[in-house]
């Protein structure tokens, strides 16, 4: 993990949580074992039925309360000299001993807590209101750093690399889940710690977006879809293109042009100031104009960083404005049910004037064997 290598950067977030939290008229952020605690803190316990609890209040020191066995851990990490560490012991009421140290009013709660953890504040702290951070405030997360940039452009490179790797290898009369079990091995060789999903969708079953690999054996003529990521130093890849089994089928190349196009649209459109929907707009103008509006069935994109999906979203109705060093995935498809799907995905960086793309594998149509 990234997370120790500037001291002053979790003073930074956790001054600006606080704030922030406080301007959403917020007594409190509660983040728990997560992204959240991790990139505040720099804090990474395991997430377990034992509470773990960071409270981060407006003019408050910020406090943590942890298993009495995790103390050595939260008092090693980074933030530990600006937060103060309260530990509970087995046997001990945790929520008893957290709603003691809450702030009266609403409460943000981070939102990768376990519900178990939740109803127990609530249950403990009856007179206070618990809501989720992601709707109560703004994201946190969303405008990367320069060593969180770094780390994204080092994930995607990865990624990209472990790509060029895929096209070496055999895909007519193997099954799909053996050429994702190929795609997990390249991320892991080329740096990934985890390789978090490989999808590979052939002939018709690229036409669900979220198709697993399965048992189908591929064969000459089949497109297929390749979407695939990891972590790596603890920040996440995701890219997909779309390859075809020695020959395109029918259509293929044609559909594969309007994709890339859409997916380039999309791209152009990004600088600062634009709102997160107006990309999605454009990505999905030069689909419906082609004829395929019906057959683009999701948002052209996500925010990534520490976690795969996370704010911004590129979708219809929002708003959000962008700004430089936010970081986000464009990947507008065409599914064609029964025949084959196409998505061209790219992670891009909002840089001062446009956006730069930290995913550079090939994106014209590659033949596989
Ligand atoms: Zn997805
Ligand atoms: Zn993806
Ligand atoms: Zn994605």
């Amino acid at each position: 993990m990234t997370g120790g290598a500037d001291p002053g950067r979790h003073a930074e977030r956790l001054e600006r949580a606080a704030r922030v939290a406080g301007e959403a008229g917020l007594s409190a952020l509660l983040a728990t074992p997560g992204p959240d605690l991790f990139y505040l803190t720099g804090h990474a316990p395991p997430p377990l039925e034992r509470l773990t609890l960071l409270v981060v209040a407006p003019d408050r020191r910020p406090m943590m309360v942890v298993p009495l066995l995790e103390r050595p851990a939260a008092l090693a990490s980074p933030a530990a000299d600006r937060i103060e560490v309260v530990g509970w012991a087995d046997g001990d009421d945790p929520y008893a001993v957290a709603a003691g140290l809450l702030p009266p009013g609403r409460l943000a709660v981070t939102d990768q807590t376990w519900a178990s953890h939740v109803l127990g504040l609530q249950e403990a702290a009856k007179d206070r209101t618990f809501v989720p951070a992601g709707r109560a405030m703004p994201p946190l997360r969303a405008v990367k750093d320069e060593e969180e940039l770094a780390a994204l452009a080092k994930a995607a490179s990865a990624a990209d690399a472990a790509f060029a790797d895929i096209l070496g290898v055999a895909f007519a009369g193997r099954r799909e889940a053996h050429v994702a079990a190929d795609l997990a091995d390249a991320l892991r060789r080329h740096g990934h710690r985890t390789a978090d999903f490989t999808i590979v969708g052939s002939g018709p079953n690229g036409a669900s977006p979220h198709h697993e690999a399965g048992e189908r054996v591929m064969a000459d003529g089949d497109a297929v879809v390749l979407d695939f990521g990891g972590h790596l130093d603890g920040y996440c890849s995701d890219i997909t293109r779309t390859v075809f089994v020695r020959e395109p089928p029918e259509d293929f190349e044609r559909v594969h042009d309007i994709v890339r196009r859409a997916q380039q649209a999309a791209f152009q459109a990004v600088r600062p100031g634009v709102p997160a929907e107006d990309v999605d707009r454009a990505a999905r103008d030069v689909i419906d104009d082609a004829g395929y509006g019906g057959s683009f069935i999701h948002r052209t994109g996500h925010g990534i960083g520490l976690e795969a999906h996370e704010p911004p979203y590129i979708v219809a109705g929002n708003t959000t404005s962008l700004e430089a060093g936010m970081t986000f995935s464009i990947e507008p498809g065409i599914y064609l049910p029964g025949r084959f799907g196409v998505r061209i995905e790219d992670i891009v960086a909002v840089t001062e004037d446009g956006a730069t793309r930290l995913n550079e594998a090939p994106r014209d149509p590659q033949a596989v064997r």
